[in-house]
């Protein structure tokens, strides 16, 4: 069983995971309609990574004999200024992310929710790395300063990455 405050919560989590899933689609159809087909890959895997969190959360809610109550999700910005301007926001976004994944935390300690509170250390050292990922790419882009060269060269780097579904095993283990 789990209580009701914790239940909420995990159902918020699940609606911003949804939401972080529709932030880089969006980001992902903005850069596809500038041809920057490789940026736009590297936010599609993003966008799956995310609805495995959302999964995560979900099918632990499910678990713990929750009610899942999945929320409206927000309208997603279309349009961004720029390449960097995008790459900031994911960043500012992961950054809120992790203060979320904080809070939830906090409130398994609070309600002594010992399986919520060890099933939270997967997400925190996932947020790490978020938040590491999109600082990289904003560091990358503010290097480049729009040099189209440069800009073509990230590109075909981001253009490599491919999803994998990190939530099924511990972090660290291998
Ligand atoms: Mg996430």
């Amino acid at each position: 069983m789990i209580n009701k405050k914790v239940e909420k919560a995990i159902n918020g989590q699940i609606q911003a995971e949804f939401y972080s899933a529709y932030l880089y689609l969006s980001m992902s159809a903005y850069f596809e309609s500038t041809n920057y087909k490789g940026f736009a890959n590297w936010l599609k895997v993003q966008t799956q990574e995310e609805l495995t969190h959302a999964m995560k959360f979900y099918n632990f809610l499910l678990d713990r004999e929750g009610k899942v109550e999945l929320q409206a999700i927000e309208q997603p910005p279309a349009d961004f200024a720029s390449p960097l301007e995008a790459f900031k926001a994911a960043h500012g976004h992961e950054k809120k992310v992790s203060k979320m994944i904080h809070g939830l935390y906090e409130l398994a300690r609070q309600e002594k929710d010992y399986p919520f509170e060890q099933f939270l250390h997967w997400f925190i050292e996932e947020q790490v790395e978020e938040e590491a990922n999109a600082l990289e790419v904003v560091e990358d882009l503010k290097k480049i300063n729009n040099d189209s060269n440069g800009m073509l060269i990230l590109d075909q780097k981001l253009g490599v990455r491919q999803f994998v579904d990190e939530t099924t095993g511990d972090k660290g283990a291998n």
